[in-house]
């Protein structure tokens, strides 16, 4: 094991500390949530306890601070995904909303009838529904790129897919259920080649790799905070500022308008033109310290530390006997799809969650993917950079128990 100021950073979570059926909590329910640290907490309740106000309209010193804080998020933001301008960084409630936004906006502006739209068939459905729905609204066809029995991406097929009509291709960048890391920058660039628009669901990916949007060169990335240590409710679309001037507003309201007469109105500038009605401003604010917290420890060492803990785990787990791990993708992070001869998923939930562990059970929200590998379900065990050794020890002598009764 590396070096890793565990013990400490154990601490910052207060939810770690917790008893379950009066064992020690044990979370490894990462891929659908993560815990937060005091720093976020704390800072929500600041907001509220101190400086709650309306942002962008008020002129007086409380609605000053909020809007400072609030904006400070869109700059934190900027720089932790090397976006170019803070025009191209929009708030939502999450990376759903952030997906519809753009199939929405976008395919209203660009789709026109006949043409394609290219996902995989390892997206979560946050990723599917949006754009089932505006196929079906501007009669486009929907393509599927295959994933391998390993769990990668099959990139002959991808090519063998685009055509002449290929308008956008919407992909994961790392799969909640497989974990497999997809080669997006090889992805986005032959989008480019061929002229397509392109977005990459980031919702698994912002919290455990680094991401340079400008390196990755991505018309869009989305992701949502709670993911990523932060509160439920906040959300970010990147955009490249020259596509998001383009698109027509994806919701209308107060905040989004510069000028309104009944007859005609005109938008606001970039990001705002996006961001109709009151936002949440308490947890975008909070949000920014998970953002100083994810830098703080640093995103290298938490990749580091998070590899060994991996491989650990997957070490481990192809040890246990009658236990078949879905997904073996070379490049992945620490999420584990798995099954065990004989005993359901739904009931090794119950059983661990006696013990004091959160795994997740069922289709994760990829409901095709899962159906592909002829399951209607896995346990998943997904990993974050306050779990440790110990309880991934425990984990495993509870399922090799389990397996034995
Ligand atoms: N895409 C992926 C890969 C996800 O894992 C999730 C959340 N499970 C989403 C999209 C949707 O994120 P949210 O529910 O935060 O909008």
């Amino acid at each position: 094991m590396i070096n890793f100021p565990i013990d400490s950073i154990r601490k910052d979570f207060p939810i770690l500390g917790k008893k379950i059926n009066n064992n020690d909590i044990v979370y490894f329910d990462n891929a659908a949530t993560t815990q937060k640290p005091n720093a976020v907490i704390n800072a929500i309740s600041d907001y509220y306890k101190n400086y709650n106000a309306n942002i962008h309209r008020g002129v007086h010193s409380l609605a000053e601070k909020a809007t400072t804080e609030f904006e400070n998020t869109r700059k934190s933001v900027k720089e932790f995904i090397n976006a170019k301008s803070e025009r191209e960084i929009i708030f939502t409630r999450g990376a759903t909303e952030g997906i519809n936004l753009v199939s929405t906006s976008f395919g209203k502006e660009y789709f026109n009838e006949g043409d394609e739209i290219i996902i995989s068939e390892m997206e979560h459905h946050s990723n599917i529904i949006p754009w089932q729905m505006i196929s079906k609204e501007k009669g486009l066809l929907l393509k599927t790129i295959n994933v391998k029995e390993n769990g990668e991406i099959d990139l002959e097929d991808f090519n063998n897919l685009i055509s002449s009509k290929t308008k956008f291709v919407s992909i994961v960048h790392i799969s909640n259920t497989l974990g497999t890391v997809n080669p997006v920058k090889e992805i986005v660039n032959i989008c480019n080649k061929n002229n397509i628009t392109c977005l990459v669901d980031g919702a698994q990916a912002s919290a455990h790799t680094k991401i340079d949007v400008q390196d990755i060169n991505c018309d869009f990335y989305v992701f949502s905070a709670h993911k990523m240590y932060g509160p439920t409710g906040v959300g970010i679309v990147y955009g490249k500022e020259e596509l998001l001037e383009k698109m027509p507003p994806y919701m209308g309201g107060g905040e989004m308008i510069k000028d309104v007469k009944f007859e005609t109105t005109t938008y606001n500038d970039l990001p705002h033109k996006f961001e109709a009605g009151t936002p949440n401003i308490g947890d975008v604010i909070g949000f920014n310290e998970s953002i100083k917290y994810l830098e703080k420890i640093g995103r290298d060492n938490i990749e580091k530390y998070e590899s060994s803990l991996r491989d650990y785990t997957n070490k481990k787990l192809n040890n246990v006997e009658n236990l078949n791990i879905i997904g073996n993708s070379k490049n992945k992070i620490g999420i584990f799809s798995f099954t065990i001869d004989k005993i359901h998923y739904y009931d090794l939930g119950l059983l661990l969650d006696a013990k004091g562990i959160a795994i997740r059970t069922g289709h994760h929200c990829t409901q095709p993917l899962i159906e592909k590998f002829n399951l209607d379900g896995t346990a998943r065990l997904s990993l974050a950079f306050y779990n440790n050794i110990e309880e991934i020890d425990y984990f495993i002598n509870s399922i090799e128990k389990l397996n034995r009764d």
